[in-house]
């Protein structure tokens, strides 16, 4: 027999998890599949519901006239008729007290028999009717069990439910973890330090692994439910702890490094702004403001700008961009598309035009060749502004003298590309995003940075009347789209998807534009998906903005920056299908001129209902802040930013929204930690657990 090492000389992250009593190597190889190499990984996987025995009744006592909930093995399931061959699906199901019938009559045969088979253990919860010794639940709410708790079920109490690893069932998975709480008890260290502890009263670490995997028999449901025991909130407190604790020591340690000072006087100043074709607006001067405090400290800059569509952040970072170039240093100017990259250049070129200072156009479109020449003349230092895509991330992009880095359109870059940029010369950098973020968001998202807000739309802006059209209201639609565009005027129409799926029966892009030719046979039309070759997108935005198209039909494509003054109708198809930030964004592409400007929401979901309710939100309000709000708290930040591009970090247990409050005071706590202790050098085991849990997630440097 191998030679098993002792739990006492390793840790809970160290020990090999196959080595736990009644895991052993195949197991063990089942749980690497999901990232579980230590006991530690397992008791951090945590389960994600509960079912409360308590309220569980024994099938055989089930009776008429009430709610129940109760367990049993499905015995057989399938079609049957009633009345005048009407059909039903019905469903026996059974345990070793009874048997209830379950049934439904609006169905889908082929669904149906796909998910009921003989055998399945299932939770149903509904209303319980009797028809004399016939007990049925009519329409029940169902949920497939693994077939292994059926044994468990009666057992009182909280019954934890893990998500599944196939080829390990949910009795499996709660012995190990047993196992584990026994093997190492009083040997799980605390990593929140005691003086905080105490002040909290927490609950400590074992005890809060014991909680939340067997949670008390006394513990209330609903509380357990909401997250709120004192174990969860614990918890809670501890995932946002060390993210705060990261932010922190970042945002310490980036204002003591080395960077560079540029100075600009009042004057000087003052004449940049009388070189721009219009008068900055308060808002936009009040962050100038903020940003020049900035650039003339010798520390980086590290600052987000957030602005609505259409507030003027280009302008802001062009003129910081104005006031390096004139201390001698170069500027990269980063946008997350190529046509939006040559959008800039081309801005730049004119704003900056008086300067003369060499600009360069850096995309993957450049032959190699090309490439090699601009890289080599960014390398010399002569050109001074570079505009470009992630290609300027490229590790063979070496700038002379980078003293400031603008990123546009944040949410599509994360904190580790912040990073690469950082790492070519410590630059200032300046981060400009249109997606308004709550404040509950930006605080831990862009926690290491500052933050200045444009909050006021330039003079003359018209409020871009927002109405909802049914499906069958489509005709009008189309005659209005012949209208605005024989006026001269562009319109987009967008779509969700690109094909028509079975499960979501839309109507696709393609099949649309086709309509729309037939009914409009005097417009332009082009289609704009994600499958167009890039070469043929570009060629058809250029031939957008240029007006020679007059209609675009596009998936969300165009949903970043694009500005073409000229369109003034936005059509969004199956709007309902989109979140209300998005809708915000895409709205936001019409309006940018002097004319008009309308947005269509096609949408047939009831206005009583949810879908129709938020869509509502659209035609009151065209603040962006608003909206942002009323997404966020419907579908959670996760979605709301899309976890994994945002650079958010992925949370167990904690949620920004839910958990506010908690998030509010363990920040405050890391805050204070890290100012009296900057490097951690007293909290051996902080930093420790620090780097292990977040050093990647947060791109967080080494410290000395
Ligand atoms: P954002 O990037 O914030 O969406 P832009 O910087 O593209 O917005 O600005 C939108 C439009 O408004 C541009 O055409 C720009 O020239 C114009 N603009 C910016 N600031 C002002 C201002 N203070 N007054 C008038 N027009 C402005
Ligand atoms: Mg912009």
């Amino acid at each position: 027999m191998l030679n098993s090492p002792s739990s006492n000389s390793r840790s809970l992250e160290t020990f090999p998890i196959q080595f736990i009593k009644g895991v052993g190597p195949r197991i063990a190889e089942i749980l690497a599949k999901k990232g579980i190499l230590t006991p530690e990984d397992l008791l951090y996987y945590f389960p994600y519901k509960y079912l409360d025995r308590r309220r569980m009744t024994p099938i055989g006592e089930l009776k008429g006239g009430g709610e129940a909930v109760a367990v049993g093995k499905i015995i057989t399931a399938g079609i049957g008729f009633f009345g005048r061959g009407r059909r039903i699906f019905e469903v026996l199901l059974g345990d070793d007290s009874g048997v209830v019938s379950l049934k439904w009559f609006r169905f889908n045969p082929r669904q149906m028999m796909g998910s009921f088979k003989k055998g399945d253990v299932l939770l149903v919860a509904g209303m319980v009717t009797q028809f004399r010794k016939d007990v049925q639940m009519i329409h029940p709410t169902t949920q497939h069990l693994d077939s292994d708790v059926m044994a468990d079920i009666r057992a009182p109490g909280l019954l934890p439910t893990y998500s599944a690893i196939p080829g390990l069932g949910q009795k499996t998975l709660q012995k190990i973890v047993r196992q584990i709480l026994v093997q190492f008890a009083g040997k799980i260290e605390d990593p929140i330090p005691l003086e905080i502890r105490q002040k909290y009263e927490f609950l400590d670490k074992e005890e809060t692994f014991h909680e939340i995997h067997f949670p008390s028999p006394e513990v209330d449901f609903d509380v357990l439910s909401r997250g709120r025991t004192p174990a969860m909130k614990r918890e809670i407190f501890e995932e946002f702890f060390f993210m705060e604790l990261g932010l922190a020591l970042k945002r310490y340690h980036v204002k003591r490094e080395a960077g560079h000072a540029f100075p600009c006087s009042a004057t000087e100043l003052e004449q940049l702004k009388q070189g721009l074709p219009f008068t900055l607006t308060r808002a936009q001067n009040q962050v100038m403001e903020e940003i020049l405090a900035d650039l003339a400290q010798p520390c980086p800059m590290n600052r987000l700008l957030q602005g609505d569509v259409g507030s003027g952040k280009t302008i802001i970072a062009l003129l910081a961009a104005r006031i390096v170039l004139d201390n001698g240093f170069q500027v990269a100017l980063m946008a997350p598309t190529e046509i939006l990259a040559e959008q800039h250049y081309q801005t730049a070129r004119k704003i900056l035009a008086s300067a003369n200072y060499p600009i360069a156009l850096l995309t993957s479109r450049s032959s190699a060749a090309e490439m090699k020449q601009i890289r080599r003349l960014i390398n010399r230092g002569i050109y001074r502004l570079v505009v470009g895509t992630h290609a300027l991330l490229s590790e063979d992009v070496h700038f002379d003298k980078l003293g400031l880095a603008l990123i546009d359109e944040q949410h599509r870059f994360g904190v580790v590309q912040r990073q690469t940029l950082k790492e070519k010369g410590r630059p200032d950098i300046l981060v400009m995003t249109a997606t308004p973020i709550p404040r509950t968001l930006s605080m831990t998202l862009y926690g290491d940075l500052d933050l200045s807000v444009i909050d006021e739309l330039p003079p003359g802006r018209q409020r871009i009347k927002t109405l909802i059209f049914k499906d069958s209201e489509r005709k009008r639609l189309y005659q209005a789209i012949g209208e605005i565009t024989k006026r001269g005027e562009q319109v987009y129409v967008v779509y969700p998807l690109v094909e028509e799926s079975e499960k979501l029966p839309l109507k696709d892009a393609t099949r649309m534009s086709e309509e729309l030719k037939l009914a409009l046979p005097e417009v332009k039309i082009a289609l704009l998906h994600g499958r167009v070759k890039e070469e043929e997108r570009d060629q058809i935005m250029r031939g957008f903005k240029e007006g020679e198209i007059q209609l675009l039909v596009a998936t969300t494509v165009v949903e970043v920056g694009i500005d073409v003054p000229n369109a003034t109708l936005m059509v969004i198809e199956n709007a309902e299908r989109f979140g209300l930030s998005q809708l915000h964004q895409l709205r936001g592409r019409v309006g940018r001129g002097s004319k008009p400007s309308y947005c269509v929401l096609v949408s047939s979901a009831p206005e009583f209902e949810p879908a129709g309710k938020r869509l509502k939100v659209m035609t009151e309000t065209g603040d962006g802040f608003r909206i942002a709000e009323e997404d966020l708290s419907i579908r959670g930040p996760g979605d709301y930013l899309g976890t994994r591009q945002s650079g958010l970090p992925e949370l167990r247990v904690a949620n920004l929204l839910r958990d506010f409050e908690i998030l509010k005071l363990a920040r405050q706590e890391a805050f204070k930690l890290v100012k009296l202790d900057p490097t951690l050098r007293h909290q051996p085991t902080l930093r420790s657990t620090l780097y292990s849990r977040w050093k990647e997630r947060l791109a967080l440097a080494e410290i000395a």
